[in-house]
């Protein structure tokens, strides 16, 4: 008989994540693994906005929920006030 692995074991493996993908309007936010990128949801569950996991501008992974920009190329992923905090961006005069 074959071995199976357990999906509780799989689990385990995937209780963090390489990457992330959110949600641009609510925050909503999943890790994912190398390779994982095909089983994230394409929509917020929450509220079904299109999840972004990749640079709208270059296509680089995003590594961090709390990214604001693309770590690559400096591209906006999503509004900064939208989540109540504004986030200051380095445009002092
Ligand atoms: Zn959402
Ligand atoms: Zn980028």
């Amino acid at each position: 008989m074959p071995r199976k692995r357990t999906w509780l074991q799989e689990e385990r493996r995937k209780t963090l994540g390489d990457w992330v993908a959110f949600c641009p309007a609510c925050g909503h936010a999943q890790r994912y693994f190398e390779g994982g990128e095909a089983a994230l949801p394409s929509a917020c569950p929450a509220c079904a906005t299109a999840y972004l996991s990749r640079c709208p501008a270059c296509d680089a992974r995003i590594p961090s929920v709390f990214s604001v920009e693309c770590e690559e190329c400096g591209a906006a992923l999503r509004e900064p006030t939208r989540f109540g905090v504004p986030i200051r961006r380095a445009s002092r005069r």
